[in-house]
């Protein structure tokens, strides 16, 4: 059985919506996980917001926005009276909760119970679809069986042992509809797995059920060796090991949530990138394999703010570099990038949240300098130590760009470079022009 996901873009609209039906109307038993209509979750997280602050004025005038766009949706998307009733009555359930909301108490549950709405609404509305047209389906609730424990990690365990039994419900049955992103935590209470967390969803359920493949629907079409967005003809990758895959989600290619390679590596399914706008194009495809000697892409992060920590006990000394991480592991930050000098050493990170609590314990040992407005260009591909060139390949194309740090041998699969944040445009260009 494969497991396919398809995201807020690709069920937007009630024109999406009706053209998702040709792709996964063929007969082949499939597990389908659907993320919120685009900007729902985004709009649910706004009125979370106001429900907090006690605006409920506010809050009422979002959540009868958000109602309004349904009811249009509703109205394009069925054409009998049957199946209008059923989506009236579903918008009435769920619009009706998010409004009980402005009367009650609002702490964090019930603003997770808010969020996980956009999928419940999602889903159902494509199963109804689906049965108007006479398209057998069965709408299986992610609530029943998605867990996250006590750290907040999928528990595949439980999954397992819950997914199982509910698809055994339906034998026979070959179309399941399911919900991205929402699950309930170690309390039972909803939950979710983050933004963008619905291809973490698919992944999971695609190794939970030792799926055949698992496919990554979006409007692009795979995993392009440079940011489109920023550089003139980059090119889809036709094939990525799973360890390149991380390190290219990670690093800034928007297209596939970071974590969610790890189920599929641990059970070893093929992840496909496909693009629902473009159903015939070959896409990416992410598997064990490792393929080619060759820089594959680049990629890159904004917003990294770069430490360097300098002392004169860290010369001939041990155990300075456990005291320097201590205290970013007290704090909970992780650390991207890591270079080191006899005397000093040099280190990023994203969260910035205790930036300031970590440079005072810092300080306490050693001089610290920091530099925000950072990126991290992420260089991809295959380098084997045994190989050479590549780095000269990069620093060749780099030869005009200021770089700050440099990253070389942590993997085979991975070069970055840390440059400030105003020349990474400069950087994707030279870096394009240099090595495709
Ligand atoms: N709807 C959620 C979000 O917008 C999850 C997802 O789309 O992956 O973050
Ligand atoms: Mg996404």
């Amino acid at each position: 059985m494969k497991v396919l996901k398809f995201g807020g873009t690709s069920v937007g609209s009630a024109e999406r919506m009706k053209a998702l039906v040709q792709l996964i109307n063929d007969g082949e038993p499939k597990i389908v996980v659907l993320s919120a209509m685009s900007g729902t979750t985004n709009s649910l997280v706004e009125i979370g917001v106001a429900l907090y602050a006690k605006e409920h004025q506010k809050a009422n005038s979002l959540i009868d926005v958000l109602e309004k766009k349904y009811k249009d949706v509703i109205t394009q998307l069925y054409s009998g009276a049957p199946a209008l009733q059923k989506g009236r009555e579903l918008l009435d359930s769920h619009f009706n909760y998010l409004r009980s909301f402005t009367m009650d108490l609002f702490t964090v549950n019930e603003e997770r119970a808010i969020l996980a709405q956009g999928e419940l609404l999602s889903t159902a509305l494509f199963h109804y679809y689906l049965e108007e047209i006479g398209v057998e389906s069965v709408l299986l609730p992610a609530l029943n069986f998605m867990r996250i424990d006590e750290n907040e990690e999928p528990d595949l365990k439980y999954i397992e042992a819950h997914i199982k039994p509910e698809l055994a419900k339906y034998a026979g049955k070959k179309l399941f509809i399911t919900q991205g992103y929402i699950c309930r935590n170690a309390f039972g209470e909803i939950d979710n797995l983050k933004r963008g967390g619905s291809d973490y969803t698919a992944t999971i359920v695609g190794a939970a059920i030792q799926s055949d493949e698992i496919q990554i629907w979006t409007d692009i079409d795979g995993m392009h060796n440079n940011d489109p967005r920023i550089v003139d003809k980059t090119h889809p990758i036709a094939e990525l090991s799973f360890d390149e895959a991380a390190e290219l989600a990670y690093f800034g290619a928007k297209i596939l949530h970071p974590t969610c390679i790890l189920p599929a590596q641990t059970r070893n399914i093929p992840v496909r990138l496909l693009n629902t706008m473009q159903p015939e194009a070959k896409g990416t495809v992410i598997t064990s394999k490792v393929s080619g000697d060759s820089i594959k892409a680049v990629a890159a992060k904004d917003g990294i703010t770069a430490i360097k920590i300098k002392s004169g006990r860290m010369l001939l000394a041990y155990g300075f570099l456990r005291s320097v991480f201590e205290i970013f592991e007290r704090y909970k930050t992780p650390i991207d990038m890591i270079t080191t000098s006899e005397v000093a050493v040099s280190l990023t990170i994203d969260n910035t949240r205790h930036l300031e609590a970590i440079k005072k314990e810092l300080q306490e040992f050693c001089s610290v300098e920091v530099d925000t407005d950072q990126t991290i260009v992420c260089i991809v591909g295959n380098f084997s130590a045994a190989k050479q060139g590549f780095a000269l390949r990069v620093f060749e194309s780099l030869k005009n760009i200021p770089i700050r740090m440099i990253s070389y041998g942590g993997s085979e699969n991975n070069i970055s470079i840390l440059v400030d944040g105003k020349l990474k445009k400069d950087t994707l260009v030279a870096l394009n022009k240099g090595l495709f």
